[in-house]
């Protein structure tokens, strides 16, 4: 069996077509202009580029963006007063703070000082528990677009076993929560191993749609799943060497090996990376529909 190749490069341009059009009816029947603010504190090379093809989202789609590039020094108090700010600011629907935080600053304590109508990250405790029972303003954007690529793609999630490896805050307990739902797109039986579960292989040989993220390269191979799975790889590993300098972008999957045996399978670049952007674009668009009641 040669894998269908689930290209989240595609979904996420079709989702941020269909943004376009509901942004210009926004701006053309409701005088209404969905606005974004991203913050990176320090210059973490890859923080910098995630933040960077963020705003080129929000720019290429006429969302208003505001850019806060801050000091590794920056004091708490001070990132505090800017989201402060920011949380006053009528223009200004979502806040994304990008992680990870230089360690002096407590990360939970900023992400608790957005405003939860405007985040769009989907981070806030209030926002992760509207999300455990099924009631969500804002779902986390890697969460929200692996679950997206699953639906556009056909890939039935209802009464499947579905493994999650990864159990982070950002991406597997949220994307465990999101399919257990009981609600289209979702109604699985969940499993969610980490670094300490007993046998990795013995779950994911379960597994009918296998989710990936623990952040190392190529640690699912050909012989931990079973003939036909789905397998959606979020890990992004930079391994060897390449004419960059930086390193050869790899996914958590052995993804020549394992497309052999799978039915669909998400590509490292490619996959769920552009989906991570889209889905911030959307949770965008939508805190600015709740700023008129229409989301
Ligand atoms: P974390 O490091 O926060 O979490 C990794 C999880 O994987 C932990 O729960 C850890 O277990 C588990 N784990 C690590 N090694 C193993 C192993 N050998 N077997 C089983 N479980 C293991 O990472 P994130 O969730 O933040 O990110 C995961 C990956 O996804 C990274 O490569 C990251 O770059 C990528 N990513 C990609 C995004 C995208 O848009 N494409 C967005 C976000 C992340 P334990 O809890 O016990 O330590």
């Amino acid at each position: 069996m040669t894998a269908q190749i689930i290209s989240g490069t595609e979904i996420a341009k079709q989702i941020r077509e269909e943004l376009r059009q509901e942004i210009i009816q926004l701006r053309t029947k409701h005088n209404l202009v969905p606005g974004l603010a991203t913050i990176v504190v320090g210059g973490d090379p890859a923080s910098l580029v995630y933040v960077g093809l963020k705003e080129r989202a929000a720019k290429d789609l006429e969302i208003y963006s505001q850019r806060h590039d801050l000091p590794v020094s920056i004091t708490k108090k001070d990132l505090l007063s800017l989201i402060d700010q920011l949380n006053k600011n009528p223009r200004i629907n979502g806040i994304l703070v990008q992680l990870p935080l230089p360690q002096h600053i407590n990360e939970t304590d900023i992400v608790c000082a957005i405003d939860p109508r405007k985040d769009v990250d989907g981070c806030h405790p209030a926002n992760v528990g509207k999300l455990m029972i099924g009631e969500p303003d804002f779902l986390p954007c890697t969460p929200h677009g692996i679950q997206e690529l699953l639906v556009r793609s056909g890939i039935e999630t209802e009464g499947m076993e579905i493994v999650v490896v990864g159990r982070s805050n950002i991406v597997g307990k949220p994307i465990a929560s999101i399919l257990l739902q009981k609600q289209v797109g979702a109604n699985a039986t969940v499993t969610v191993c980490h670094s300490q579960t007993r046998d990795l292989a013995s779950h994911t040989k379960r597994a009918d749609i296998l989710i990936i993220a623990a952040g190392r390269p190529k640690v699912i191979t050909a012989d931990m799943v079973k003939e036909g799975v789905v397998v959606i790889d979020v890990g992004v590993n930079r391994i060897g060497e390449s004419a960059s300098g930086k390193g050869i972008l790899v996914g958590d999957v052995n993804f020549d090996t394992v497309k052999e045996k799978a039915k669909a399978i998400t590509p490292v670049p490619g996959g769920v990376g552009p989906m991570t952007i889209a889905m911030l674009m959307m949770n965008t668009v939508r805190a600015a529909k709740m700023t008129i009641g229409i989301a």
